[in-house]
């Protein structure tokens, strides 16, 4: 008798559970929950799964939070060889613990993994391993406010090679760090700098792609954001606007359409995608395209775009209170967080990810391993 394997209803990886023998006492877990802010702590677990060429995916664990050790050579403190997402786990009022879209961040991962030439981690192993680690780290994650668990996935050529090619043997982890209300005091609406010197993205380059390069080549002109006062930057390409350093930009015109660039070297993001949804759904016109300097310059002026907003999953909407250049400011007209559309579909979104609010488009996924 043969063997018949139909691979599609195995899954593809066990993962080895490692309890941290040391984890935060509860004491200094409430401590560091009570204020967490943003990346500074991490919980007493991690995922970590190695790729190699004649390998495949292997060692997939769960074990506890620590150090990893690298070759000096390894292929990524030289050559960037690396992609990371970004997503949240939120804790809804019957205990239970939920991600938004966290498909769309696998798929996503796909595609920044096939612009570095890195592996392509199957959907389901993804998945997978945001489920382990916030099962096993489920004390992490609060309630109340706007808490949540930030969860990090991040893959990286960890082979010893200085010759450049795409790395052989590669490492896939998750980590997750508590994060505390945005918006502490309210709302705090943002000025951004337009750099005109610097580009974060070219046409053909790694724009779309989560990529850490992405964001270094963002530090410099963040920081002449700072010197001009303001808080974050937004990149141009050719006259056309783009998007700041790690968040999308999206403007409202006076009739509620909104409108979001649209270039081959923007990173899509899943907050954006789901703000332009539920903004559709109450009928808004939503627009997809080219938008120049000059159509948002005039636009604001004259009162035809009333509202601006950068959107990402870690402030979910930050609206846009003004744009500074070399050359000119434009102040947006001060708008009372209750008429503010952005704010709107922000509660709307969170209301969602939070379970009080129905989820129509059926976005929840379960991570605590609870039946859904
Ligand atoms: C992650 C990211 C965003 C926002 O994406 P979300 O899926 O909404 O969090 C926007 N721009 C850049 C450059 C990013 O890296």
């Amino acid at each position: 008798m043969s063997l018949s394997l139909n691979l599609t209803d195995v899954s593809p990886l066990q993962f080895a559970v490692t309890p941290n023998p040391a984890p935060k006492s509860d004491t200094e877990r409430a401590e560091i929950l009570a204020a967490p802010g943003f990346g500074q702590f991490f919980t007493d677990h991690m995922v970590q799964i190695h790729w190699s060429e004649r390998g495949g995916w292997h060692r997939a664990a769960v074990e506890p939070y620590g150090k990893i050790s690298l070759d000096p050579a390894a292929a990524v403190l030289h050559y960037a060889q690396e992609i990371f997402e970004g997503l949240k786990a939120y804790r809804h009022a019957d205990g239970s613990i939920w991600s938004f879209r966290p498909d769309q961040n696998a798929l996503r991962f796909q595609r920044s993994a096939r612009r570095l030439a890195l592996p392509e981690l199957p959907t389901q192993v993804f998945l997978d391993s945001l489920t382990k680690l916030v099962t096993q780290d489920a004390a992490w994650v609060h309630e109340g406010g706007e808490t949540s668990l930030y969860l990090r996935p991040f893959m990286f050529a960890s082979e010893a090679f200085l010759g450049v090619r795409a790395a052989r043997k590669v490492y896939f982890f998750v980590i997750a760090s508590p994060a505390g209300s945005y918006f502490k005091g309210g709302v705090q609406p943002v000025s951004i700098w337009l750099s005109t010197d610097y580009a974060r993205a070219a046409h053909g380059g790694t724009g779309a792609a989560k990529t850490g390069g992405n964001y270094a080549a963002s530090l410099l002109p963040q920081q002449e954001a700072y010197e001009h006062g303001c808080d974050q930057v937004l990149f141009l390409q050719d006259g056309q606007l783009e998007e700041l350093g790690g968040m999308n930009l999206v403007l409202v015109t006076k009739d509620g359409t909104l409108v979001t660039p649209e270039s081959d070297s923007i990173l899509e993001g899943i907050t954006r995608d789901s703000l332009m949804q539920l903004a559709a759904d109450r009928g808004h016109a939503v627009e997809r395209r080219a938008v120049s300097l000059a159509e948002w310059r005039d636009g604001a002026a004259s009162g035809d775009i009333v509202e601006a907003f950068a959107c990402g999953t870690a402030a979910v909407v930050n609206p846009i209170a003004r744009f500074k250049s070399k050359d000119f400011t434009i102040e947006l007209p001060e708008i009372p967080a209750e008429q503010s559309l952005a704010m709107s579909l922000r509660r709307e979104l969170t209301d969602i990810q939070y379970g009080r609010a129905e989820d129509a488009h059926n976005w929840l996924y379960r991570v605590d391993g609870g039946a859904r």
